[in-house]
């Protein structure tokens, strides 16, 4: 297996957990772009959200009931932002699916 977010949900790279099922995982990013910034993994690999399919609505629909339960957990009462990069045109540096979720600042409007 060598894929970086597969070794982190198999629990073979470490990392700071903040939410856990059989299905999907969410750990603190190693470098923060916000004072909270948390990455929320399915622990299939999917390559990202370019791969998706009706085949993962229900596994898509758990990640987006479980963030807000992360952002109130993570006193984020302000707001946040969820955040998915696919492919090299967005900047995605690691090819597994995975969900930004950025808050506990004002964030920048900047798109793009
Ligand atoms: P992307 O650039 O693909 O949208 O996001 C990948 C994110 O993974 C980056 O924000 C990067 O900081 C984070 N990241 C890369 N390697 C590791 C790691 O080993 N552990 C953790 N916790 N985050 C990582
Ligand atoms: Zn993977």
């Amino acid at each position: 297996m060598d894929c970086l977010f597969c070794r982190i949900a198999a629990g073979d790279i470490p990392s700071t957990k903040v939410y856990e099922d059989d299905a999907i995982l969410a750990f603190r990013d190693i470098n923060p772009q916000a004072p909270t910034h948390i990455l929320v993994i399915p622990k299939a690999h999917i390559g990202s959200v370019a791969e998706l399919t009706e085949e993962h609505a229900a596994l898509v629909g758990h990640i987006f009931a479980v963030i807000p339960q992360i952002a109130r957990q993570e006193g984020l009462t302000g707001g946040f932002r969820v955040v998915s990069n696919c492919g090299p045109d967005a900047g995605q540096s690691v090819p597994h699916l995975h969900f930004h979720i950025l808050g506990g600042k004002e964030l920048s409007l900047e798109m793009a």
